[in-house]
């Protein structure tokens, strides 16, 4: 497919398939900067659904409405990782521009994809993938080292937020928790010793131009991203410098146009390790929305429109507090926002979800201050307030 390579300017229409969180926050930024767009997901009530210019309620591999998208959008990008591979294919064939293309997102919706990648490319980046073992058919689950014990069994697809893994102590538990995630092909990891969390969010434009934000300290309670801490906190330089590299080699090797988000842990004793990649922008950049010069939603119609990226520079540290479906539940669908609005620090974000669950991401706060000290003593308050409890 050729195409002219021009930016692409406002009010042009641009596509975007999934229709959460990262959805809506991708039209705000394209409506922020005069685009039209078109959001496609199969659910009615979807986030972005509800506020974008067009929108098409189907199926991600339903032909007629992908051409519909097509003829309506002059680029289209994914909110998440299980859009199918084909739907980009498919737009990508019908003369649209598509970034990324199906090749990365490919990678990073199959952990053993996922994995040999980051392995191949270990040699360049100097950063390995926890160690793992391959486990596809019930022979597999008898020929594993030891040394992957204690260990998380984790689906090779369809995973998120803990989602599809189990922590198994033993060869003994394996098997029953192999069967419990239904007998699908699934990666055994080490469980790492985990001093820190991080997560690169990089840019890459279709002129090969690459931006990174500052790295973002990670914290999960029950395998769901619970904080995310800008600048982060006791980050060696040498990580640092190591891990933005490595993000820049990776976002490069994969010719990828777009935002892309690489999560690294540090190890207790200061290794780093790649954990996974996502062709999105990442729950661990909310904070860019109120903290950075350009968000990463904007960051990402930036690239689409193969306009220049925006300056990625923290203008402020930065607490990122994320609101579950269990502070709905817990306040009868009526959280007390006006005390969480009468401080002065807190930004609210809210999805426009409709059905609270326990572990649904309905929200966030971004919490700004002077200091990482008050933002943090802000965020605890907040907390509080919504009876969160920190761990
Ligand atoms: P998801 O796709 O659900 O984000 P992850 O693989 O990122 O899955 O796992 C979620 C969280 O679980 C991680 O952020 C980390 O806190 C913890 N975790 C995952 N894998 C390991 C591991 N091998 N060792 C220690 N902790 C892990
Ligand atoms: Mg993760």
């Amino acid at each position: 497919m050729t195409h002219s390579f021009q930016p692409i300017f406002p009010p042009a229409c641009l596509g975007i398939l999934g229709g959460g969180q990262l959805g809506r926050f991708f039209v705000q930024a394209a409506q922020d900067l005069g685009f039209t767009v078109c959001v496609l997901d199969p659910d009615s009530q979807s986030p972005a659904g509800q506020i974008s210019h067009h929108r098409i309620i189907a199926d991600y591999l339903d032909e007629k409405s992908l051409k519909k998208m097509a003829h309506l959008c002059s680029a289209v990008s994914t909110e998440f990782e299980n859009v199918p591979a084909l739907a980009l294919d498919f737009l990508h064939q019908q003369g649209v521009y598509v970034a990324p293309l199906s090749n990365a997102v490919s990678i990073a919706q199959d952990r053993f994809a996922e994995k040999a990648f980051l392995s191949k490319l270990a040699a360049k980046t100097g950063i390995e993938p926890v160690p793992y073992a391959m486990i596809t058919n019930e022979h597999d689950l008898s020929a594993l080292p030891m040394h992957l014990f204690p260990g998380i069994l984790k689906t090779a697809r369809l995973g998120y937020d803990g989602k599809g893994q189990f922590v198994v102590a033993s060869q003994a538990d394996l098997k029953n928790a192999w069967v419990s995630l239904g007998n699908v092909p699934c990666v055994l990891e080490k469980k790492m010793p985990l001093a820190l969390e991080v997560s690169a969010i990089v840019t890459r434009g279709f002129d090969d131009h690459v931006a990174i934000f500052p790295l973002a300290e990670n914290v999960h309670k029950e395998g769901i991203l619970h904080l995310s801490i800008v600048p982060a906190r006791s980050l060696s330089p040498e990580a640092m410098v190591q891990i933005e590299k490595a993000a820049k080699f990776i976002v490069r090797e994969l010719q990828y146009v777009g935002v892309l988000c690489i999560e690294f842990f540090i190890l207790t004793d200061g290794t780093v390790v790649a954990n996974e990649i996502a062709p999105r922008p990442h729950n661990s950049g909310h904070h860019t929305l109120d903290s950075c010069l350009t968000s990463q939603f904007e960051q990402q119609v930036r690239a689409l429109a193969r306009l220049p990226l925006g300056d990625t520079r923290l203008t402020s540290s930065v607490v990122m507090l994320n609101l579950l479906g269990e502070v709905w539940l817990r306040f009868e669908n009526s959280p007390p926002w006006d005390h969480i609005l009468e401080m002065p620090s807190a930004r609210l974000h809210l999805y426009g979800k409709h059905a609270p669950k326990i572990g649904r991401k309905m929200g966030h706060i971004n919490f700004l201050a002077d200091s990482m000290d008050l933002a943090m003593q802000d965020a605890q308050q907040a907390m509080q307030i919504l009876g969160i409890v920190a761990d």
